[in-house]
């Protein structure tokens, strides 16, 4: 009597930890769900340089709690039970690199979302559509040809510089980091979710500058492809792709010199492009 006790309370103990540890479960694929699991606990990340760029989706996890590393502001909560954390990168390539490295150090994201705004390069895309970057290029990566004193500068001559990347020891060249095609897949699931104006695929260019000169920006999207010019996603990609995280850009444009648009809407923006970063990660979490 006394063993069959203590062997039907080892089988309750047995039966817990099984439970608890979910093992044996298996997915719809019947694979071992063990990582998926394990997913499932780590965040989505979504950034944003500035609060016009965070805001809506602060009101959208309602609780979070609010961590600062550095000067770098994460906020981690969550959106329709999916952990999520959002971080303010703050302006620029710098900060988005340094922001992106705390990141994912301190978050261990599953993805990194960069969204925002963004000045139009493509005169077909207008003020407050939104670009699914399928692919991000560092436009200020630029090396210039001899020119003699007094000979002036010739911008048209630029060329576009790669960037070097470490993979297995070996030096790998870089002409544009491609954002997750899963994570494209997703976005561009919800795109009719989106009432501000058309969601296409496109080309993101960054760099630490705000091209107004018309020449100029139809030199970019002529030479480099790119269909738009903020300043954060390419130095982003590069991080992630450092650390083998699944990166997705997306981008709302707030401004554009090559349509007649006449807007300059960094919140309004900010705000529509924040939104539909919602649904990409609410799609993401199903
Ligand atoms: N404080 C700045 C404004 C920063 S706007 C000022 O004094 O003018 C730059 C931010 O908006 C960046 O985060 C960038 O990603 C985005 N952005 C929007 N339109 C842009 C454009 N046409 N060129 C470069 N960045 C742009």
């Amino acid at each position: 009597m006394k063993t069959s006790l203590k062997a039907l309370g080892l089988l309750a103990i047995l039966l817990t930890v099984v439970v608890i540890s979910g093992f044996g479960s298996s997915n719809a694929d019947g694979g071992n769900s063990s990582s998926e699991q394990e997913d499932a606990t780590k965040p989505v990340a979504v950034q944003g340089a500035m609060d016009v760029e965070v805001s809506a989706l602060l009101d959208e996890m309602e609780d979070y709690k609010t961590e600062q590393q550095g000067g770098y502001t994460f906020y981690v909560g969550e959106i329709d039970d999916i952990p999520v954390v959002v971080s303010r990168t703050e302006v620029g390539m710098v900060h988005a690199a340094a922001s992106t490295t705390l990141l994912i150090d301190e978050y261990e994201p599953k993805a990194i979302i960069n969204q925002g705004t963004a000045g139009g390069h493509n005169p077909n895309i207008h003020v407050f559509d939104t670009i699914i970057g399928t692919e991000v290029m560092n436009i200020g990566s630029i090396k210039t040809d001899h020119l003699d004193d007094e000979k002036g500068m010739e911008p048209d001559s630029w060329h576009f510089m790669k960037t070097q990347m470490r993979e297995d020891g070996d030096i790998k060249e870089v002409a544009s980091f491609k954002s997750d095609p899963e994570l494209v897949e997703k976005a561009w699931n919800v795109k009719e979710k989106y009432g501000y104006g058309n969601v296409v695929k496109g080309k993101i260019g960054s760099a630490d500058v705000w091209n107004r000169e018309i020449d100029r920006i139809q030199w970019f999207h002529e030479k480099a492809g790119t269909d738009a010019e903020e300043m954060e996603a390419a130095s982003v990609a590069q991080v992630a792709e450092g650390f083998d995280i699944p990166y997705l850009s997306i981008r709302t444009i707030s401004n554009s010199e090559v349509t007649n648009d006449g807007i300059e809407d960094l919140e309004k923006a900010g705000q529509y492009g924040a939104e539909f970063a919602i649904e990409v990660v609410k799609e993401i979490g199903k």
